[in-house]
């Protein structure tokens, strides 16, 4: 999951941005609603989160030209205490939701997972043979088993499973899984597969290598149709 944060505030952005690459968040962080415009129409995110008060551009007209532009991409505004008014235009603009400064990181991380869930159509569960993984509590279970994942391996699984039968490429899970200037480079996504594989094998749950292309999560039907789980 890739998230725009546009908040010219650093010691929020930074304290958010922290906490999002912390819960397996790829996050670009920008300054101004410019920035913010730009970011928006050249790459393709999960959910942007847009403090309203922007130099350059406000966070109204952002949100206004992302919506011109008819992208769904769920979004939450950032508003000061005594913004109502500026809560009901962002809700009139197009806004899925709002959080009030100051606020308790654990609410908005719970509504960052609820809006990227709506936004991808992730349901709440998902089973895959063995595998159930519940995207509000961010916890992957093996036969009933909690799986002790990292948040890398995490972000990975959530990928694979929304594509699960189908290619993802290596570019596409540097691209979901890392932020501007963070150096991930297509070695380390093969190490993070490795170990998830690993982890994943013994339950009979199968990432298949695609040479030169990517990954593919087997369904379990089509693994077993391999002869490649029990
Ligand atoms: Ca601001």
């Amino acid at each position: 999951m890739r998230i725009l944060l546009a908040e010219d505030d650093r010691i929020i952005a930074d304290g958010l941005a922290r906490a999002l690459k912390k819960s397996g968040y790829a996050v670009d962080h920008v300054v101004t609603g410019a920035d913010a415009d730009a970011a928006l129409a050249s790459q393709q995110y999960d959910l942007l989160i847009l403090d309203l008060g922007l130099p350059k551009l406000s966070g109204i007209d952002v949100l206004k030209r992302l919506r011109g532009r008819k992208c769904p991409m769920p979004v939450l505004i950032l508003t000061a205490q005594d913004g109502l008014e500026d809560r009901v235009r962002g809700l009139d603009a197009g806004a899925d939701d709002y959080m009030t400064k100051p606020f308790a990181l654990p609410e908005l991380e719970a509504r960052v997972r609820a809006l990227t869930r709506r936004g991808t159509g992730m349901p709440t569960r998902i089973d895959f043979g063995p595998l159930t993984y519940d995207q509000a509590d961010r916890v992957a279970r093996i036969n009933g088993q909690v799986a002790d994942f990292s948040a890398r391996e995490l972000g990975l699984l959530e990928i694979l499973l929304l594509r699960a039968g189908r290619l993802v490429s290596k570019e596409q899970l540097v691209d979901h899984l890392c932020g501007w200037g963070e150096e991930v480079s297509t070695n380390a996504i093969e190490v993070y597969v490795h170990r998830l594989r690993k982890k994943l094998e013994p339950g009979g749950v199968k990432i298949a290598t695609v040479r030169g292309l990517g990954y593919c999560l087997e369904r379990p039907a089509d693994a077993a149709a391999d002869g490649a789980a029990p």
